[in-house]
């Protein structure tokens, strides 16, 4: 049987076993001498007490070790082997985005009517030289796209065809690979040139992660956060309706992936639009993503948004309202059509 590894290696040769990855890591945190067990535990194959069953492969890890190894790429190659070994366990069907229930399908069977109408045009299948990938995000809140942000967009996609990324955190190699072949076939029969990706994730996967499981991509990847936020520099995209107040930006576990230049695009979005960015962490790049989002670190951002002029969270995607709205947050995608006085951005109900 072919043997699967994450697109990017552990490099054992130049571990020093330190423990800082560990002793770092924003949901552990755990003391040095226990990281630094684990992490040799970890490299000898054997079973740990605390990161295969806590880690959340937020991928900060690897920004923390200073000799570049890659020690998140280790946890998710761990996983895959106990995966091919054991299987998933039960729970993790609710995540895996090709079964019937899970947590995208039990969204979109509960969505109002219309909005349902918005994705089922989007499963459309003739071809289209250029589009805009959705990504299951997106269509788990399809009201979002209601912007002139996206005016002229062909938005295709379905969850059918979702870009694998909670298969490739949970280490099932076979299913990323799985996830290669479909999209590959799937884009060749839409005869696509250029497809543009709102979603972090996604870009992640279609740029670093699915070619390394052999997807053969014949088309330009462009991230579009970028691509909104020159329209707003040129003018292209109005902002008729500056807001007041601060945001607070809890990074996507994959910003830190495509570089900085990106990390800093939603900045600048959010600056435009009048708010003034506050850094949640003294560590940008480092922290965890909003659905993996730690009660310690909550109680921090809240400092950092409760300030004076009533800061605001902005989540760089993610759908997970019922989180949203216990942060008192929004996404990125919603907080744009409010500056480009197009209202909430909000679901119809
Ligand atoms: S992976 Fe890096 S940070 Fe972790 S123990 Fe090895 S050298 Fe240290
Ligand atoms: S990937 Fe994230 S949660 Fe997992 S060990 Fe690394 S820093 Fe911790």
């Amino acid at each position: 049987m072919e043997a699967l590894k994450p697109a990017k290696q552990f490099r054992e040769e130049e571990c020093t076993r330190c423990g800082m990855c560990f002793s770092e890591c924003p949901v552990m945190d755990l003391p040095v001498r226990t990281a630094r067990l684990e992490i040799a535990r970890l490299i000898a194959g054997e079973a740990t007490r605390h990161v295969l069953r806590k880690c959340t492969s937020c991928f900060a890890c690897d920004y923390v070790c200073p000799h570049g190894c890659n020690p998140a790429e280790l946890v998710l190659q761990r996983w895959h082997e106990q995966y091919e070994r054991h299987g998933l366990p039960v729970r993790a069907i609710y995540y895996s985005p090709h079964e019937t229930l899970n947590f995208r399908t039990y969204v979109v069977a509960r969505m109002p009517a219309e909005e349902r109408e918005i994705i089922h045009a989007w499963a459309d299948r003739s071809p289209s030289e250029e589009i805009l990938y959705p990504g299951c995000n997106i269509i788990t809140a399809p009201f979002l796209t209601r912007t002139r942000a996206l005016e002229g967009m062909d938005i295709r996609g379905t969850l059918d065809y979702c870009c694998g990324e909670t298969y490739y955190r949970m280490g099932p190699f076979r299913e990323v690979k799985g996830v290669a072949r479909r999209l590959e076939k799937y884009f060749c029969d839409l005869g696509v040139k250029r497809v543009n990706i709102l979603c972090t994730a996604g870009c992640n996967m279609f740029l670093n992660v699915l070619p390394a499981f052999g997807a053969d991509f014949d088309f330009e990847v462009r991230p579009y956060l970028p691509v909104i936020l020159e329209r707003l520099e040129v003018g292209a995209l109005p902002v008729s309706n500056k807001l007041e107040g601060t945001a607070t930006i809890q990074e996507s576990c994959y910003g830190k992936r495509l570089g900085e230049e990106y990390m800093d695009v939603p900045r600048r979005i959010l600056e435009r639009i009048g708010l003034q960015v506050v850094e949640e962490s003294r560590r940008p790049g480092r922290d965890t993503a909003c659905r993996r989002f730690p009660r310690r670190r909550f109680a921090k951002t809240t400092g950092v948004r409760n300030d004076a002029t009533g800061g605001v969270q902005v989540l760089p995607g993610r759908p997970l309202q019922p989180l949203r709205r216990l942060l008192h947050g929004m996404s990125l995608p919603g907080a744009l059509p409010r500056g480009c006085g197009e209202g909430t951005g909000g679901p119809h109900r």
